[in-house]
């Protein structure tokens, strides 16, 4: 297990015409084995957030660290080994759908990529296809929904047993139902792992140890959803959005 925090952390997106920057000074702390929930609207920078932990990007400002050692320090194979994303933008490899989830492990037996189908929600819908598990999706293969593209995508990133486990809105695409049940896997998955939820609904990260509102980049608001909800703001208001208040 790994405790992951972020400190004094900016990040600027520049490019030839424009400078955004996406964070300003972050400082978070991720505890071993803790499930949290980052939420916020688009563009407050929850996923360039993501982006620094697996070092898609490097800090502007300010590090990240992964049990006390900076993320630049960390051999990127073994960073990416202990640090699992599942984001937004699925991407799907021409391979079977069993190939898919297995993806972090040639020697995954049938019966672990299949358990952690069944966790992800991927079997109800593979076992109906023509070749089961062994149909082929991605670009080659079969069409798939934008939910099932993200159950796999949650699959494969469970499968790879990591460390730390980061969902960048991979539940959004679906049914309230689907989501319910992953939420319930994701606590009982079969390894230690601390888990970073990011989600719009309310409903799928109010049982969070700590949740984080990002806002125009930097935390507005941390806490339980009790104490959020009794602060009133951002958090409380999209609750009362959401749940018709
Ligand atoms: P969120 O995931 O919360 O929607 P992002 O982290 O994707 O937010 O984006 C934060 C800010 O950074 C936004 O203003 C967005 O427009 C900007 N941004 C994101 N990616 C890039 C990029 N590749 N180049 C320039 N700006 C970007
Ligand atoms: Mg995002």
């Amino acid at each position: 297990m790994a405790v992951l925090a972020a400190e004094n952390v900016s990040y600027t997106y520049q490019s030839k015409y424009q400078k955004v920057q996406a964070l300003k000074n972050v400082s978070c702390t991720f505890e071993a084995g803790k499930f949290y929930a980052i939420v916020g609207q688009s563009g407050s920078g929850k996923t360039t957030l993501c982006s620094l932990i697996s070092r898609l990007y490097d800090a502007t400002g300010g590090s990240v660290t992964v049990d006390g050692c900076d993320v630049r320090k960390w051999k990127l194979s073994a960073l990416r080994r202990a640090v699992g994303v599942a984001t937004q933008e699925v991407f799907l490899f021409s391979d079977s759908i069993e190939n898919n989830i297995a993806f972090s492990d040639l020697t995954m037996s049938e019966e672990t990529a299949h358990d952690f189908a069944r966790r992800a929600a991927v079997e109800e819908f593979a076992v109906k296809m023509p070749e089961g598990y062994e149909t082929v999706v991605g670009e080659r293969g079969v069409g798939l929904s934008g939910g099932q593209r993200q159950r796999i995508a949650l699959a494969r990133a469970m499968a790879a047993r990591p460390a730390i486990l980061i969902l960048d809105d991979t539940t959004s695409a679906l049914d309230m139902e689907t989501e319910k049940y992953i939420q319930e896997q994701l606590k009982a998955l079969p390894f230690p792992c601390t888990k970073i939820i990011i989600a719009h609904r309310i409903s799928s990260v109010k049982d969070a140890d700590c949740i984080l509102v990002l806002q125009d980049g930097r935390i507005a608001e941390r806490g339980t959803h009790k104490e959020l909800l009794e602060k009133r703001g951002y958090y409380y208001e999209t609750y009362a959005l959401q749940n018709d208040l």
